[in-house]
C-alpha cells in the first residue's frame, strides 16, 4: 500500500514536471530521496528488551534545516516515509518556508504502551536520530503527525538539550511543543486553521467555486470529516462554529456518526477522548469507508492516505474534496475524479499550514523571543497619539469598539494567525492564478506541485545548475 502512496506522489510530480523547463538531469535529481535512514533500538521494558524500528527520510536539502513531521503508527514503513519527505519539499516550497523536505516515523502503536514507556521509547530514538544528524536546529528540525503531538517534542526536545549542553538553540530542534516549553501559541490548531483558511480563499474566488457548481459561501455546506484527529478535529471545528458549516458525517476508527442536521464536533470530540472511540455516541453506524460516498458538499479526508482508490472513486458524490490528510486520494482515482469533474484542494497546499506555523515557532526559538514582545506597548502608545489627536481635531470622541481594536495591540496568536492566513491566502491565489491561465495545468494539484518545482528548480538555479 505504501508503495502505491510513494508511486502517486512520483507520478504527480512527473506530470508537473514535464511543464518546468529545467537543465538536464535535474528532474530526476529533485525527484530522489537524498538519504534514508533506518535505525533499530532496544529498550528494557516490562522485563525484557523490546526492538522498535525508526525510520526518517531526507528528501531534498536546497534549504536546510530540511523538516516534516514524525508519526508513530503501525502503517509506518520506507515508502511511506519517503512519499512524505517527497510531499514536505514541495509543500515547504509552495508556502515559501525556507526548508527541505524530511519525514520520519517509528513502528509502533502508541496505544500498547503506557506514557512512562512511551516516554523512554521516544527519547532512546531521539537519542539514535540526534547521533545521525537526524535532529538538530540547524539540520534537521521534525515536528508532530499521526499518532504524536505536543507530548513527544516535548520529550524529543528535552532529550536533545540533555545530549546537547552547549546548543543554545536547542529548543529549535523540533516544533510542535507545548508553549511552557518553546512551542508557540496557534500551532496545535495550525494544520486544521490552516483547512479553513484554504477553504475560505477558495470560496473568495468565485470563478473557482463556479467549476464544483456550488452556491457561493461557506455557509450551510454540508461536509463529511474522516478522521478527528488533530487536524480533522480543528478543521471540522472551526468551519462548524466560525464559519457555520454543517458536518453531517464524521468517520472515525469502526464507524461513521451521521446527523443531518450538523454534528456537534466538541461534544463527540470529548466522547471520542472518554471511550476511544466513537460507538455509543449519538448517529453512530458502524460502517467503513462506504460512508465517504454519502451526499453532501464537501469532503475533508483528514485521517492517513490512500482511502479513495480507484475501488470507490467513481461512487464519490461530493463535487469538492479538500485533502486535509497527506495522499488520500491516490493517482488513479485522482484521474477518475477529475474526469467525474470534482474540485480537488491538493495536500501539498491544504495542509500545509502546520509546517507554516512551524516555521513561526523555529524562528521564535532561533530569536528567543515572543512575537510582539518588542512591539505591543509601543503600538500602544502610537495608536493612542493618532485616537487622542483625531479627537482634539474634531472635538468628537473616538468609537469605542475602534479604539479597542486600535489599542489591544497585536499578541503572539493574532501575529501566528495572520501570518497563517496571509500564507494559505497568497499560496491560493498563485494556485488559482496558475490553475485558470495555463490549458495544460489541469487541476489545483499540479498547479500547486507545478508552481513548487518552479521555486526548487529556481533555488538550484542560483547555485548556477
Ligand atoms: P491524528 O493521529 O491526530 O488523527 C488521526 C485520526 O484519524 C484519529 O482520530 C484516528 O482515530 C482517525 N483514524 C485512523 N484510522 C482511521 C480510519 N481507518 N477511518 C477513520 N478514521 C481513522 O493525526 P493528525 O496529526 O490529525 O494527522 C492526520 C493526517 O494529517 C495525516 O495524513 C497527517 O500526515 C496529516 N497532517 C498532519 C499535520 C499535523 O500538524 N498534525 C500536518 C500536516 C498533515
Amino acid at each position: 500500500m505504501s508503495n502505491d502512496f510513494l508511486k502517486s506522489v512520483e507520478e504527480v510530480y512527473d506530470r508537473a514536471a514535464n511543464l518546468v523547463p529545467m537543465a538536464p538531469g535535474l528532474v530526476e535529481k529533485i525527484k530522489v530521496t537524498n538519504s534514508s535512514y533506518i535505525v533499530r533500538f532496544g529498550v528494557r521494558l516490562r522485563g525484557a528488551m523490546h526492538t522498535f524500528t525508526g525510520y526518517r527520510s531526507v528528501h531534498s536539502e536546497h534549504f536546510e534545516p530540511v523538516k516534516g513531521g514524525i508519526r508513530y503508527s503501525l502503517d509506518v514503513s520506507l515508502e511511506e516515509v519517503e512519499a512524505l519527505a517527497m510531499l514536505m519539499t514541495f509543500k515547504c516550497a509552495l508556502v515559501e518556508v525556507p526548508f527541505g523536505g524530511s519525514k520520519g516515523g517509528l513502528y509502533i502503536n502508541p496505544l500498547d504502551w503506557t506514557e512512562q514507556e512511551l516516554e523512554r521509547i521516544t527519547r532512546r530514538f531521539t537519542q539514535e536520530l540526534s547521533k545521525r544528524g537526524l535532529i538538530s536546529p540547524s539540520q534537521n528540525v521534525p515536528a508532530p503527525d499521526m499518532g504524536t503531538g505536543e507530548r513527544e517534542m516535548a520529550w524529543m526536545a528535552d532529550e536533545y538539550r540533555r545530549l546537547n549542553t552547549i546548543e543554545i538553540n536547542a529548543w529549535a530542534c523540533v516544533t510542535g511543543k507545548p508553549v511552557g516549553k518553546g512551542g508557540i501559541q496557534g500551532r496545535v490548531e495550525a494544520t486544521g486553521r490552516g483547512v479553513q483558511y484554504a477553504l475560505r480563499a477558495f470560496f473568495d474566488h468565485p470563478d473557482d467555486v463556479k467549476k464544483t457548481g456550488l452556491a457561493p459561501g461557506l455557509k450551510d455546506k454540508r461536509i463529511i470529516v474522516q478522521g478527528l484527529g488533530n487536524v480533522g478535529y480543528h478543521a471540522a471545528l472551526f468551519l462548524s462554529e466560525e464559519d457555520g458549516a454543517i458536518i453531517t458525517h464524521v468517520l472515525e476508527r469502526g464507524g461513521c456518526v451521521v446527523n443531518p442536521d450538523g454534528i456537534n464536533i466538541r461534544a463527540l470530540k470529548d466522547h471520542l477522548n472518554t471511550h476511544g472511540n466513537a460507538e455509543g455516541y449519538e448517529g453512530f453506524v458502524e460502517s467503513g469507508l462506504e460512508m465517504l460516498e454519502e451526499d453532501a458538499d464537501i469532503m475533508i479526508p483528514a485521517a492517513m492516505e490512500l482511502v479513495i482508490t480507484k475501488d470507490n472513486a467513481g461512487q464519490i458524490k461530493t463535487p469538492l474534496i479538500i485533502e486535509a490528510a497527506n495522499g488520500p486520494i491516490t493517482a488513479e482515482a485522482d484521474s477518475i475524479l477529475n474526469q467525474k469533474g470534482v474540485v480537488i484542494i491538493p495536500d501539498l497546499y491544504a495542509n500545509a499550514g502546520g509546517v507554516t506555523v512551524s516555521y513561526f515557532e523555529w524562528i521564535k526559538n532561533l530569536s528567543h523571543i515572543r512575537f510582539g514582545r518588542m512591539q505591543r506597548r509601543e503600538n500602544f502608545d502610537h495608536f493612542s497619539a493618532i485616537i487622542n489627536g483625531v479627537e482634539m481635531i474634531t472635538g468628537k470622541s473616538f468609537p469605542d469598539n475602534y479604539r479597542q481594536q486600535a489599542l489591544s495591540g497585536s499578541t503572539e496568536l493574532t501575529l501566528v494567525r495572520s501570518g497563517l492566513e496571509d500564507t494559505m491566502r497568497k499560496a491560493y491565489e498563485d494556485i488559482s492564478k496558475e490553475w485558470n491561465a495555463n490549458p495544460e495545468v489541469i487541476d489545483m494539484r499540479m498547479a500547486a506541485m507545478k508552481i513548487a518545482i518552479e521555486r526548487v528548480v529556481s533555488s538550484y538555479g542560483s547555485l548556477g545548475i
